[in-house]
């Protein structure tokens, strides 16, 4: 079986090079003065990534004439899919106000207005560039915050590149790490809080509710309302990092599973397509950036109220992001992991899908068969991240779960008996 699915990928890669030839000589272009081909390392898979011309709906088109239905959405960025008409024109509209002022303005209001109104436990916030940049900051304020220095992260935490966590037993494993001193505790295990709060230094602890990069791996709400008491019983900060969850519902995680921290993070398809992040929280700790108030932080990032971003985010949150769309786009997630798990469960493939609604990912035991697996799924037009990830936009319609859902299907059938384990 190990020599049969070796000799699949490798046959898997040799089609998907002849069928991209232009890709693979961009490729060759991109190894000269881009390291690794590229400038967003997730990107690449083997033999090399195809190269993107336009997008279009629910669909990319690659240099090389192949036709893609999207479901990685961007790594959860491309919730609204390709041609958000709202955002797009509102874009049209700032580009004769003047792309970049160095003057506060009133759309800024205009958002922060909509994101206290919209997300739980948001009393005041702040606007940055990415959702590196926000987690940064609320880590950073919350040190200032209680005077002290150790940041609590669970394994497999993604929150950036400077805030990236592994295995437990592999905490020096990203050496792009802001040098905080990290504790790392196991993701969902009530029973490895006592460790984190045996720490008397604790300032904060930064939690995804639900896992994206680490894999689509929802928490239980026990394990949230156990981690919530805990900060405020010990006087640490929990601040909830909703780069992407905030996309399960109109509150986003911390509404939908009912836990609410003192800080939370935002980002990716919020701004609509363009670059943004944002802090939040409650007035009190925000208070550190308001001299009136006796705050000493200051925060000045030139494009912290980037005309552009503000107002594609604005678009996004009064004409895109209505409660019907986000639900919809939420259902059709939790159907097509149930789908997906049926037909691999009957085929007794060991592949299985984890997530929380538009939140999906693909896992192996084997991960040549998740590499055969993705590089079928592309030769078919389905394309989602190689390490598995699915995030649906609001262009993925029943149709395009439905044609995932028959390819995993016929895929199964082709392979019993060669990727059985
Ligand atoms: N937090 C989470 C949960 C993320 O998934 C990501 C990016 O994938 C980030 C933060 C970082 O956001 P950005 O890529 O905008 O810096």
């Amino acid at each position: 079986m190990t020599a049969d699915l070796d000799q699949a990928v490798r046959a898997a890669h040799e089609r998907y090079a002849r069928t991209h030839p232009r890709s693979a000589r961009a490729q060759q272009r991109a190894l000269a003065v881009l390291p690794g081909g590229n400038t967003r390392s997730v990107l690449h898979f083997e033999p090399f990534p195809f190269r993107a011309e336009r997008a279009e709906g629910a669909e990319l088109v690659d240099i090389d004439g192949h036709r893609y239905v999207d479901f990685c959405g961007n790594y959860s960025a491309g919730l609204l899919g390709h041609e958000p008409e709202a955002v797009r024109a509102a874009l049209r509209a700032a580009l004769d106000d003047g792309m970049a002022i160095g003057a506060t303005r009133e759309q800024e209001i205009d958002l922060a207005e909509r994101i206290c109104r919209r997300f739980p436990g948001i009393d005041q916030v702040r606007f940055t560039n990415s959702g590196t940049e926000a987690n940064l900051m609320a880590v950073g304020l919350a040190l200032h915050h209680t005077g002290r220095r150790t940041v609590g992260v669970f394994d497999h935490g993604y929150h950036g590149g400077l805030l990236a966590f592994g295995e437990l037993d592999a905490p020096e494993s990203h050496p792009l790490n802001v040098p905080h001193p990290f504790r790392l505790a196991p993701f969902d295990d009530v029973s490895g809080l006592d460790e984190l709060f045996a720490e008397p230094d604790l300032a904060c602890v930064l939690v995804e509710m639900v896992q994206g990069s680490g894999g689509c791996r929802p928490a239980s709400p026990v394990f949230l309302a156990e981690l919530r008491r805990r900060c405020t019983e010990h006087g640490a900060l929990l601040i909830v990092d909703e780069v992407m969850t905030s996309r399960l519902s109109p509150g986003g995680a911390q509404e939908l599973l009912g836990v609410v921290g003192d800080l939370t993070t935002l980002g990716k398809y919020l701004g609509g397509g363009l670059s943004f992040g944002a802090f939040g929280g409650r007035r009190d700790i925000m208070a550190a950036f308001d001299p009136a108030a006796g705050g000493r932080l200051t925060q000045a990032g030139t494009f912290n109220n980037n005309a552009m971003t503000m107002a594609a985010a604005l678009a996004v949150m009064d004409a895109e992001l209505t409660d019907a769309r986000l639900s919809d786009v939420n259902e059709r997630g939790d159907r097509l992991r149930v789908e997906l798990n049926d037909r691999f469960g009957a085929a007794g493939i060991p592949l299985w899908v984890t997530g929380l609604g538009s939140m999906l990912a693909f896992h192996s035991a084997d991960d040549r068969i998740l590499e055969l697996f993705f590089h079928d799924a592309l030769e078919h037009g389905l394309y989602f991240a190689r390490r598995g990830f699915m995030a649906l936009s609001m262009e993925i319609t029943d149709a395009h779960t439905a044609a995932l859902v028959d390819f995993a299907s016929d895929w199964c059938s082709s392979q019993t008996g060669s990727a059985r384990s």
